[in-house]
């Protein structure tokens, strides 16, 4: 299969054809809920011998995506929603939904209901979106997302580029991007997009390459030099994953991803805690389990492997996992929706080693105020 071939059908992979009839059905069933979508790139990287390969668990529809579990919208991200295709969440940050496809489809999405045939949050005409963005002078960093950015063509990606460039008080553009891991061709095989980052990355007014990988297993030779175009090109490239349950789910294999990424010059930004998403019950791993790898592989990594924060992305903002006691789990407010009312706030619970997001620990108890400091 070629590496640009996309398929959008299990029937398509001559591996699952092994199967026996009553497992295909149940994996009819899934993609039918849930879209399927995957390259011959990624395909190659599948090693089908192995059952518990991380390619195979991130990309192949899997069974236990029909235990009833989560909501589509877990982060209450179209609460947020204030002009089509626009999301305003934190004063100074404003989300661009430009795209509603991905270079393949991961199971464990967060935004899986972008790719369902009614979704209305993803706008092609973004011109509402700018328009906001013009008003709001406050805002002066964008999320360019979908779905990627990078599934739209270079001409109309520079389009949205240019128009966000225009606009004085936005003086950073992020592009948030599984396609380097996905399928590094669509940079490899483009020097426009390279010239176009080139043009736009600008000394005082960046544009970040916001990057996910999942394993390291993705970081093949040709994820590597697309990366390096990247960041020849004037682009920062930070990283970012969920931990998701049979893929990074272990110290080893994140030390190796922080260590490899920033031996590339790829700064380790965050891992988030996969969010309670319909579908998603199978791969998301509790909160203090996930803390604990998590910081264990901390421990492990360089200093510059080590400047990502484990995070919730809740609806009332970014919440950190600051740390564990015996007894107790903490939780800080990185990013509060609210600044007036969660800054800096530290949160602590009795522990719950079966909670998988902030609403599963009970009966909060915030810290009185002159303990916040301690881990701000
Ligand atoms: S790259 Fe992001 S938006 Fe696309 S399928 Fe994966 S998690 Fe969803």
């Amino acid at each position: 299969m070629s590496h640009k071939k996309y398929i959008t059908n299990i029937d398509q992979i001559p591996e699952l054809n092994r199967l026996e009839e009553h497992h295909r059905q149940k994996l009819k069933a899934v993609q039918k809920r849930y879209a399927f979508r995957s390259n011959g790139y990624y395909q190659s990287l599948i090693d089908w011998n192995d059952p518990k390969d991380p390619i195979r668990r991130i990309v192949i529809p899997s069974a236990d995506e029909l235990q009833p579990w989560g909501e589509l919208d877990a982060s209450g991200e179209s609460l947020y929603s204030k002009a089509p295709g626009l999301e305003h969440k934190y004063p100074d940050t404003a989300v661009l939904l430009v795209s509603d496809v991905c270079g393949a489809l991961c199971r464990f999405c967060f935004r899986k209901r972008l790719f369902m045939d009614d979704n209305q949050e993803v706008a092609r005409d973004v011109s509402a979106g700018l328009a906001y963005i013009r008003k709001h002078t406050e805002i002066n960093n964008v999320l360019v997302t979908g779905g990627d950015p990078l599934l739209l063509s270079t001409r109309k990606l520079t389009e949205i580029i240019e128009q966000l460039r225009a606009i004085e008080h936005v003086r950073i553009i992020r592009i948030g991007s599984k396609m380097p891991a996905f399928n590094p061709f669509r940079i490899l095989d483009d020097p426009e997009l390279l010239e176009m980052f080139k043009a736009h990355s600008q000394p005082n007014r960046r544009i970040y390459l916001m990057a996910q990988f999942n394993h390291p297993r993705e970081l093949t030779s040709e994820a590597r030099r697309a990366l390096d175009l990247v960041l020849q090109s004037g682009v920062t490239v930070m990283h970012q994953t969920p931990m998701i349950r049979g893929v990074n789910d272990s110290a080893e294999v994140l030390t190796e991803l922080f260590n490899e990424l920033s031996y590339m010059g790829v700064a380790p930004y965050y891992v988030f805690q996969c969010r309670p998403t319909e579908g998603n019950a199978a791969y998301t791993v509790p909160i203090e389990e996930g803390y604990a790898i998590f910081a264990k592989a901390h421990q492990n990594c360089s200093g510059l492997a080590r400047r990502c924060r484990y995070t919730l992305s809740h609806a009332t903002g970014k919440i950190e996992v600051a740390g564990l006691t015996d007894d107790q789990v903490f939780f800080r407010y990185h990013r509060p929706a609210d600044p007036q009312q969660n800054l800096g706030e530290l949160l602590a619970f009795p522990r719950n080693p079966e909670a998988f997001w902030l609403d599963d620990y009970t009966d909060p108890q915030p810290l009185a105020s002159n303990q916040k400091s301690a881990f701000c």
